[in-house]
């Protein structure tokens, strides 16, 4: 996987939710996720470490590391 752009990828997505271990966003344009280039649902940047996603249903995820923060790529299956 190529060394993601965080900034440029967050700028094409829509914020959702935020607190203190997390944060996500909504891939509403269909931006290819950088791991298996599928277009992603969310994003969730992880700025705890560690931290716990609740996950509300079963996923597939894409993993990715930015500047020490995880990155995760959800994908409903
Ligand atoms: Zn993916």
């Amino acid at each position: 996987m190529e060394d993601v752009d965080i900034d440029e990828l967050v700028s094409s997505l829509t914020p959702r939710e935020e607190n203190s271990a997390l944060k996500s966003y909504q891939n509403t344009v269909s931006v290819p996720c950088p791991a298996c280039e599928e277009p992603f649902d969310d994003l969730v940047v992880c700025k705890q470490n560690p931290t716990s996603l609740d996950l509300s249903q079963t996923l597939d995820l894409c993993v990715g590391v930015e500047d020490d923060r995880a990155l995760i790529f959800t994908h409903k299956p």
